[in-house]
């Protein structure tokens, strides 16, 4: 017996750490055992190598098409192999047009398929308008349904008010989709960056405070209530708070169906560290506190955080460079160091939790089939990391278009030697080595 592949000697990251070979053929796994007996066309040798399921980013822009410039999925998707990465679902905003309807689709997915390096998956939008489009957006197999309830900054991507959650939670629940939302309340932080711009206040502690934490706490909460009420699936995206973490935990145990996500940006930098990087580390919500930060690791130890996703969200410096901190263009880009901002605290949260985080637990949300996890008939999404690897993140490093990332310049442990997705080598030693092959996934029904 002839595999096409086997990883001999790693250390194989599933429910628990074991050293184990595993063989391949074609697209897929077929085995996974200590000492694997065999041949095969091609072996590579992890001895020393964590073997770890290749992450899915479930929250990327990568702006095509119309907006290629802030990004692109051929530059998007590389920086997201080198991270380690196989697969990433595309929000529906930033670019033009929005996916909003099938047509919108159908021109991401034309250039997604022709030019992404991973796998990937398509967010549609929930907005006012386009309610009569949910359905043809979920014949076409989008991940799930993006709502804005603040304004999102993109004039065709309206912001979703509780009229339109409502109406759109109940369709969704219809055609089986998860709502996803962007939880800040609108009153509060458009009234409190109104009464800032009068007072003529322009800095980034300004903009900071013209978030506050109980505009995302209410906002999550309010999506909760209307969620629990009309029986949808609800995902938060993007959470920045302890007290919102708490606020999601307390529901779930209630009986609602809601998730989470934060970021690295959330778990690795604070306000402070803003206010010395600036523009690029402006976002919304903002970052928060030390006690914050370290409160979403302690979350995520405790299997409180669903998911860990980059949110990249890039765009040219000219838009980064305005002299009023409000007008400067919002979005951390950090698609390539997810993993490697998890793995340098694997003392906090261990690799089978990073590769839940990362992988697992956002294939099984999506109903991802055969992906998010090594095991005999999953597709072989696969990246060696070195785990014991310290390393300078530096920007030439970067695959991304602008490079504009605010984890430049940190030490971070865990270093992605190779990328595999289905089978193929994608990415090595930080150099994409392959074509762009990358395929949709969708949703299984449910
Ligand atoms: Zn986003």
């Amino acid at each position: 017996m002839a595999f096409d592949l086997i990883i001999r000697n790693g250390t194989v990251v599933r429910e628990t750490e074991e050293t184990a070979d595993v063989a391949i053929e074609g697209e897929s796994i077929v085995q996974i055992a200590p000492s694997i007996v065999g041949a095969a066309k091609q072996e590579i040798d992890a001895k020393g190598l964590h073997v770890f399921p290749a992450t899915i980013d479930p929250h990327v822009h990568f702006n095509d098409p119309g907006r290629s410039e802030w990004e692109g999925i051929a530059t998007g998707s590389a920086a997201l192999a080198a991270g380690g990465g196989a697969c990433f679902f595309d929000m529906p905003l930033n670019s033009t047009p929005s996916t909003l309807d099938g047509l919108s689709f159908d021109a991401k997915l034309a250039i997604a398929q022709s030019q992404s390096h991973t796998d990937f998956g398509l967010w549609g939008g929930l907005t006012p308008g386009n309610l009569d489009k949910l359905e043809e957006l979920a014949q076409r197999g989008v991940v799930g349904l993006k709502a804005f309830m603040c304004d999102s900054g993109i004039d065709d991507f309206a912001r979703a008010d509780d009229w339109t959650l409502f109406r759109g939670m109940l369709l969704a629940r219809q055609l089986g989709l998860i709502v996803a939302v962007h939880a800040e309340n609108q009153d509060i932080t458009a009234g409190l960056q109104e009464l800032a711009r009068s007072k003529g206040l322009s800095g980034v502690r300004d903009y900071l405070k013209s978030r506050p934490q109980v505009a995302e706490i209410e906002a999550i909460s309010r999506a909760i209530t209307i969620a629990g009420e009309t029986g949808c699936r609800l995902h938060i995206v993007h959470v920045s708070t302890s007290r919102g973490i708490e606020l999601i935990a307390r529901a779930r145990a209630e009986g609602v169906d809601v998730t989470c996500e934060t970021c690295p940006h959330y778990l690795v930098l604070t306000a402070d560290d803003a206010i010395g990087l600036g523009a690029l580390a402006k976002c919304a919500p903002p970052l928060r506190s030390p006690e914050d930060r370290n409160a979403l690791w302690d979350h995520l130890a405790a299997g409180r955080i669903d998911f860990v996703a980059s949110d990249h969200s890039p765009a040219p410096m000219e838009m980064k460079t305005a002299p009023n901190f409000f007008d400067v263009w919002g979005g951390v880009a950090g698609v390539q160091s997810t993993l490697a901002a998890l793995t340098t605290q694997s003392h906090i949260v261990n690799p089978p939790a990073i590769a839940r985080v990362t992988s697992g637990n956002i294939a099984r949300r999506f109903g991802i089939e055969r992906k998010g996890r090594l095991e005999p008939g999953f597709d072989a999404d696969i990246t060696l990391v070195d785990l014991a690897a310290k390393f300078e993140l530096k920007r030439d490093m970067l695959l991304d278009r602008h490079k504009l990332s605010p984890f430049v310049g940190l030490t971070l442990r865990g270093r992605v030697k190779q990328t595999l997705l289905r089978g193929k080598t994608i990415c090595q030693d930080g150099k994409v080595t392959s074509p762009p092959a990358g395929k949709l996934v969708r949703p299984a029904k449910v």
